[in-house]
């Protein structure tokens, strides 16, 4: 730490550096590693000889391991807070959030148990289901939640008795980095490494035939190309892909409470987050009225700075993304969509550096549009009519991901009978986005494969046994 409470940034080691963009002012931030093939040699190697002995540590052991690495993230909060905003542009409330809840995922993961169970027990036989710990995972992080999300991976692998490598996007290493550095001066020489590089490493990873596991979180497109790669090696594979979450807000819903929630979910981080609202479907006796209110909610989303305590909306994540999102908000005028909020191509007139694009709805867009059947990762949503539930559900289904999607009514049996109707790994009635380190989430469809959290999620980080001993 820094005499101003600030954490150190890890001066490099390798050949080759590289160093990632703050958003918000397009400055550079300090030079990371740059790994290389025999890097990744010599850290699944370090992790190879490790697993032996951590494999067989017991679960409590383990936990206490994990409980004193929460400790030390906890203790460097303001440092990591500080990476965070830097590395992603986040506003400084929403990194709060994902600061809170890292070292609160990262104990209560540590305090599940996969227990043995006797499946069978006769006069001939015990038939026991055990679970043995895979070997070396690779973690490999997107750029959005980069702290939390490496934090899930790395506790799940860890408590389970595996050795992780943790490998950030190119865009935000810091925060991963920091976080293996706090946790290699904790666990044992080899148990936990971070590697970080461009765009090559990944595959490197994936590729490579030392490595039992990889747990993968974003793009559905990079996820498809990881699970190629690791079928080579019949790896086992965790897949946290895209989204295209819906809310259906029904005719009964209480327009009070439901607007300020989804209108948060629609831009919270810069709708760059896997599990925000990217539609809305609402009752058309209701249309007008809600379209009124968000719109007016939309007038309290602050954009800029990520460090002021009153922004709610930062900058989208890097200059690539930028030029993604730019390209939807190009298509409004092209297309004809009505912006009822925002809806300029871009923000340079009030932010001439940064990459900042104006939170926008758009007004009930063909079902078949671009806006309505892709994710756009960006601060852009529609708002879309519906008048019977057959209709809506068909609709809200008829995309390829499976992420999440929400109901909204004050009728909690309608809610649950909709909720549970959707084609989704996580369906909310009333909330959205929620997540506990105690429940499974992943995506259906395209949206992912397995799932991580809970004893779900750890079973993913082990082998099953059936041991039958036979009593003759
Ligand atoms: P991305 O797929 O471009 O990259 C994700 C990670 O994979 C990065 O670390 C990247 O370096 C690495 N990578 C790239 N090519 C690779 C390859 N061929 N083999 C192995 N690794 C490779 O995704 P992104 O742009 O960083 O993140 C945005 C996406 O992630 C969005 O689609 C979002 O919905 C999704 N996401 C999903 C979840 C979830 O839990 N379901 C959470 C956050 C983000």
């Amino acid at each position: 730490m820094t005499a101003d409470n600030k954490l150190d940034w890890t001066p490099s080691s390798t050949a080759k550096t590289r160093h990632g963009i703050n958003p918000a002012t397009e400055e550079a931030l300090p030079e990371v590693p740059v790994a290389t093939q025999e890097d990744v040699d010599k850290a699944v190697a370090a992790a190879r000889r490790a697993f032996p002995a951590w494999g067989k540590t017991s679960w409590d052991e383990r936990e206490n391991l994990l409980n004193k690495l929460a400790d030390a993230v906890e203790a460097n909060a303001d440092g990591f807070k500080d990476i965070l905003v830097k590395e992603t542009g986040k506003a400084i409330s929403t990194v709060e959030m994902e600061f809170a809840s890292t070292p609160r995922f990262m104990r209560a993961l540590a305090s599940l148990r996969v227990k043995d169970q006797v499946l069978v027990d006769d006069d001939e036989h015990t038939a026991t289901l055990r679970h043995m710990p895979l070997g070396v995972g690779a973690a490999i992080v997107p750029w959005n939640w980069p702290l939390l999300l490496a934090t899930a991976k790395l506790a799940s692998g860890l408590i389970t008795g595996n050795c992780v490598i943790v490998k950030p996007s190119p865009f935000t290493p810091y925060s991963n980095l920091k976080l293996v550095e706090l946790a290699a001066g904790i666990f044992p020489p080899g148990v936990v490494q971070a590697l970080s590089g461009g765009d090559d490493l990944g595959p490197m990873l994936t590729e490579h035939d030392g490595i039992d596991k990889v747990s993968f979180t974003g793009s559905s497109f990079t996820g498809k190309k990881v699970m190629a790669s690791c079928a080579r090696t019949l790896k086992r594979v965790t897949l946290e892909l895209g989204g295209n979450d819906v809310a259906i807000v029904c005719d009964d819903a209480d327009l009070a409470k439901t607007v300020p929630v989804v209108g948060t979910m629609c831009f919270l981080g810069s709708g760059q987050i896997c599990m925000d609202v990217k539609r809305v479907y609402v009752h058309e006796s209701i249309y007008d009225k809600f379209k009124a209110a968000l719109i007016e909610f939309s007038k309290h989303i602050k954009m800029g700075d990520p460090n002021d305590a009153g922004t709610t909306v930062g900058p989208i994540q890097n200059e690539m993304q930028y030029g993604k999102v730019r390209e939807m908000y190009e298509a409004i005028k092209a297309e004809g969509w009505s912006a009822i909020v925002g809806g300029q191509t871009d923000a340079r007139d009030q932010f001439p550096k940064g990459f900042f694009m104006q939170p926008t709805i758009i007004d009930n867009p063909p079902e078949n549009s671009r806006i309505v059947q892709e994710e756009p990762f960006g601060p852009i949503v529609p708002l879309l009519k519906w008048s019977n539930e057959e209709d809506v559900l068909k609709r809200a289904n008829a995309s390829k991901m499976g992420l999440g999607g929400s109901v909204w009514t004050k009728d909690l049996e309608r809610g649950q009978r909709l909720a549970s109707q959707l084609e989704s790994g996580s369906s909310w009635v009333n909330c959205h986005f929620k997540l506990d380190p105690r429940v499974p989430f992943g995506g259906a469809k395209w949206s992912g494969l397995g799932r991580e959290l809970g004893t779900t999620g750890l079973e993913g980080w082990l082998e099953p046994q059936s041991l039958w001993v036979s009593k003759l």
